[in-house]
């Protein structure tokens, strides 16, 4: 039985750092970028399919994103755990995931949001360095823990278009809450906490053996 978590968040709020934590534990983090990102480098159908939304700057619908997602499930193990970042970002990808979920019988552990102020976000986004190669993430400048490339910071985070992410992200994350609260599948983290707490929060969600 696939078993999977949803990490939810702004950016900013530390949902890639603790994804990283926990893939020491076997646990596979599937970000939506970088799936799109892959898909579009490897040039494959469902790439091409993106790129033509992407080019004329449009959204990528719904069932498109679904598809990428649904491709990536169907080549894991079947006993695989795994950690949803970015996505979904609607009730409608909600509820995709949801229809998946009950054709394969796979297990929602939690919805987890990683509350943060928006201040503090913009705070930690413009000290945020990231590797290029594998995109690890980190607060301070220095070498990559995991092939040793050097860190750098992230062009594009200038406080404008930080806060247009944040705004973003408001969105869409009040109807996600409303959904997995329905579900009984809710869980809020206080994301200002250091990372170590917010492990040891997720730790007892995630690693109950009873799963
Ligand atoms: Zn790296």
């Amino acid at each position: 039985m696939i078993r999977y978590v949803i990490f939810l968040g702004k950016p900013g709020s530390g949902k890639g750092t603790q994804a990283q934590y926990f893939s020491r534990f076997g646990w596979i983090h599937l970000s939506t970028g970088e799936l799109f990102r892959r898909h579009l480098q490897e040039k494959t159908v469902l790439g091409s399919k993106v790129e033509q939304f992407v080019k004329r700057g449009d959204l990528v619908p719904d069932d498109v994103t679904f598809s990428l997602v649904e491709d990536f499930l169907t080549k894991v193990e079947p006993d695989s755990r795994i950690i949803f970042d970015g996505f979904p970002r609607s009730e409608n990808q909600a509820q995709l995931l949801e229809y998946w979920t009950e054709k394969t019988g796979a297990l929602l552990v939690a919805a987890v949001e990683f509350f943060l102020p928006d201040d503090e976000a913009v705070r930690r986004l413009l000290n945020r360095y990231y590797c290029p190669s594998c995109g690890y993430v980190s607060n301070e400048p220095g070498l990559c823990p995991n092939d040793g490339s050097s860190l750098v910071k992230r062009t594009d985070d200038s406080e404008e278009v930080i806060r247009k992410r944040l705004a973003d992200y408001e969105s869409y994350a009040p109807q996600l809450r409303t959904f997995y609260r329905r579900k009984g599948k809710y869980l809020a983290v206080d994301a200002t906490k250091k990372p170590s707490q917010i492990s040891k929060f997720l730790e007892s969600v995630m690693l109950r053996n009873d799963l």
